[in-house]
Formats: C-alpha cells, structure tokens, sequence
C-alpha cells in the first residue's frame, strides 16, 4: 500500500477482521500503548469489528495525561509570575493542576502563548529579549529531538532568556513496570510507531525477550492497527513472543541517527514521576549540565513543588490496562472535556477523551470503518 487511503479501506479493515476472528481461540488482552492509536481505534470503531475474545486496553502512551500534577503546578507557578512569557502546547493548557490550570493563569493576565514547535518559543525569545520565555516540553521520545535542537539552537545564539520546563518520559520503562505488575493483564503490545520511529525497536526486542510477550510496532491508521493485532493474534495462537514491525514504512530497526545524536548531545536518562502511577526509573530525559543555563527548573527555583493526586481520578488506572474509561465514575458527569478532573479528558491523546469523544456509552456502538 502506497497512499493514506489504503489504510483506512473498510474492506482491507473487514478482511483482517475476518482474519482475527479465524485465528482467535481464545481470550487475549491487547495493549496498544499510544495515545494516538487509541484514539484511531475509538474513531472507527475497531473494537466492535473485532471478535469477543480480543479485548483492548489502553496504554500510557499519552504525554500530557502521565504529566506529573506537579509539573503541571510548576508550569503554572512560572507561568504566572510577572514578565515571564510561557509557551506551551495548546493541550496543556486545559489540564488541571491542583489548584488551577494554564488556561486560567491566561485569563487572569498571564502572557501564557500557544506553540506548534519549540522553535516558535525560540524565536519569542530572540524578539523579546527582556523577557524570559519559558517553553513547556512535555513528551515521550517523538518530541524530544524537536525540543533538544530548540534547546542546542538557544545555546549557539546565547539566547539567555530562553528556557525549558522539562517533562520528558520514555515508552519502554512505562512497559517494563506495566508487565512486571502482579496485577497485570496484558499479553500483548503494539508499540507506538512514532515514537519507534524516532528511537528504533532494539529496546522492544529486549522487552520481549526478557518478558516472553509479543510486541508488533504498529501505525495509526485503521488498517495499520488491525493488521498489528492480527500479526499480534496470530504470535499468541503459536505460542510465539516476538518483535515484529507492522510499521515497516516509518520504522528501522535503529530509528534517526540524527535524532539520537541531537538528544544525546541535550539530554540524559533521569527517572522521572508519572502520573497517578508514581516513579519509574531511568524513565526520562533531563537537560545535561551543560545546559543548565536552560533548566526552567534551575533557574525560577520551581522544583520543590510537591502535591498529591485527586484520588477521584482513575486514569493511572487506565493507563495501566487496568480499567477501562468508562469504569470511572466521573466519566462524563464529575469529569467532561468542558470540566476535566484528569489530564486523560482533555488531551488530545488521552483515552477518556478519546471514548467521550466517540462512545460515550459502553451499550453505544461506535462508527463503523
Ligand atoms: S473520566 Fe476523568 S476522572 Fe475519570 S479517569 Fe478519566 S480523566 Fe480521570
């Protein structure tokens, strides 16, 4: 298949369904671990296309809902304190701190400006010099080569009003604690294709070595997905663990050099808080000592904010394979898009959005490919 459209074939979609269903003996638990293909698979339905013995889980591949709530507070602290101008990630803005959000320190007068790139935060600062501007960096492994040239091109100008808050996580320690649960109900993954093909999937051969479960790199449209939980299928009725690479037109085996090269050269392996889940080793990017001078952190002394999670909100939950969206009681009542509890209502990636969004009620079926 050569063009977008393919992928999204509702007859391509209901062969490989036909295929599931053929192979399927037996109960399965499928996580696919992005946000993205979670919300490709509420949109079009693909659970119910798919036969009673295959159940997906959602995974934590969503950055703004595994955000810390105290990232989220330190962003609010900076972002309201006089001069600063906070540039961020339209999404961030709605999640909710413990107190507050970006939103609101927005509209009490905060100079809180919304980037697609953190190149649009560099070129803030060059044209507000007497401003310190702060970019927000939340992401997993895609995003972080974009903000680790924003961070090397501020140094090579000497932008020293430029800074970063950074809140960088890494997919495959989040897979390791996942499978290494007690509780734990996956059998298998499809891994998120954009961030493998930034990163590669040697850590995912591992991953599926040392846990004997099979891992499929998939994409993000309908036919990709399909296709990863067949290949997924197929790999659990042989009683195979392996990795394979549905994604095979984004992803090698060693992913960007060029991204690489540009990460190591910024940021280093720091563990990292996630969201309701609590800490992961090694499971972040911070700034390397040599860009010190750029750790929003360092610089507006933010980092000892410390805050507990609502306990109402279940999303780690989600996250975790656990539980699904729906089983939260807020869902859709306590917690909407419109007065989100959890970062998961309001991000673009996030599961509860994603099943807001596209099926409200679990008795609801979803559109069909
Ligand atoms: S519906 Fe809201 S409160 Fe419940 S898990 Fe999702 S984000 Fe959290």
């Amino acid at each position: 298949m050569r063009y977008l459209d393919e992928y999204r074939d509702a007859g391509l979609a209901r062969a490989l369904a036909a295929r599931i269903r053929a192979r399927a003996t037996r109960p399965w638990t499928l996580m696919e671990i992005c946000g993205g293909q979670t919300h490709t698979i509420m949109r079009y339905g693909l659970p119910e296309l798919l036969p009673a013995e295959i159940e997906l889980v959602h995974g934590p591949g969503c950055p703004v809902c595994v955000a810390p709530l105290e990232i989220v507070d330190r962003a609010i602290d900076i972002a309201g304190r006089p001069g600063v101008i906070f540039v961020s990630y339209g999404d961030m803005l709605r999640v909710p701190g413990s107190a507050s959000d970006l939103f609101r320190v927005k509209a009490a007068g905060g100079d809180v400006r919304i980037a697609y790139s953190p190149m649009e935060a560099v070129k803030i600062a060059r044209e507000n010099p007497a401003r310190p501007v702060v970019f927000f960096a939340i992401g997993f492994e895609t995003t972080a080569p974009a903000n680790a040239m924003a961070v090397s091109q501020a140094k090579r100008e000497g932008l020293e009003n430029f800074s970063m808050l950074v809140s960088h996580v890494l997919v495959p320690p989040a897979m390791r604690l996942i499978l290494g649960s007690p509780s734990n109900r996956v059998q298998g993954f499809i891994a998120p294709g954009h961030v493998c093909s930034v990163m590669g999937y040697q850590e995912y051969e591992t991953l599926s070595r040392d846990f004997h479960v099979p891992i499929v790199v998939g994409g993000f449209e309908p036919v990709d997905l399909l296709e990863a939980i067949a290949m997924l299928v197929d790999q659990l009725e042989e009683g195979r663990a392996d990795l394979e690479n549905q994604y095979s037109r984004s992803v090698t085996r060693t992913g960007s050099e060029a991204a690489h090269k540009i990460m190591d050269e910024v940021f280093e392996v720091t563990d990292r808080q996630w969201r309701g889940i609590g800490p992961i080793a090694a499971s972040g990017f911070r700034l390397r000592a040599e860009y010190a001078a750029f750790d929003a952190e360092r610089i507006f002394g933010a980092g000892d904010i410390h805050v507990r999670e609502p306990e109402e909100c279940i999303a780690a939950l989600v996250m975790q394979g656990l539980k699904k969206p729906v089983d939260c009681p807020a869902f859709g009542t306590g917690c909407t898009p419109e007065r989100p509890m959890g970062a998961s209502m309001v991000s673009s990636e996030g599961a509860c959005a994603a099943y807001y969004a596209y099926r409200r009620h679990t008795a609801e079926p979803g559109p069909s490919v």
